[in-house]
């Protein structure tokens, strides 16, 4: 069974949206949150919800910036790093001007070449979302920050 993420015991019997994010919760804790989903009770072995998403890879917001920062720290002219590649010249202009996104395909090799991070997670091009303090002895856990809150 999986641990309760508000106070630690190992007796969580769903899931609940606590401060926008969804963690498991036991049977004191389900209070706490809204959008509860229990486990089907009937169900054995890991459940569904915790199957993980492949991560997809995306140019970052600033990926331009990127290249341009890691050609210039190569010392490279833009025709240099075109030639490197190989794509025309033009196309490293209008990657690093931010007008064109690099495919993945591209991005990757793009980076093998300037030994930057050019792809980024999916998820992480989106607003951040609240990270829940993990419980741990002896530190205040969420269940001690909701009730302050109260
Ligand atoms: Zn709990």
């Amino acid at each position: 069974m999986d641990e309760c993420s508000v106070c630690g015991r190992n007796e969580s019997v769903g899931t609940a949206l606590i401060e926008g994010a969804r963690v498991t919760v036991c049977a004191r804790c389900v209070g706490y949150g809204k959008n509860v989903d229990l486990y089907a009770p009937a169900q054995s072995g890991r459940p569904a919800f915790v199957r993980a998403k492949p991560v997809e890879l995306v140019p970052a917001e600033d990926c331009g910036q990127r290249i341009t920062r890691a050609r210039e720290a190569k010392g490279w002219t833009r025709r240099e790093l075109a030639e490197r590649v190989p794509v025309h010249e033009s196309e490293i202009k209008s990657f690093e001007d931010g007008r064109v996104k690099p495919l993945p395909e591209k991005a990757k090799k793009l980076e093998y070449i300037l030994g930057a991070k050019l792809l980024v997670p999916a998820e992480d091009n989106s607003p951040a979302k609240p990270i829940l303090p993990k419980p741990a002895s002896g530190e205040a856990t969420l269940e001690d920050y909701l009730k302050r809150k109260r």
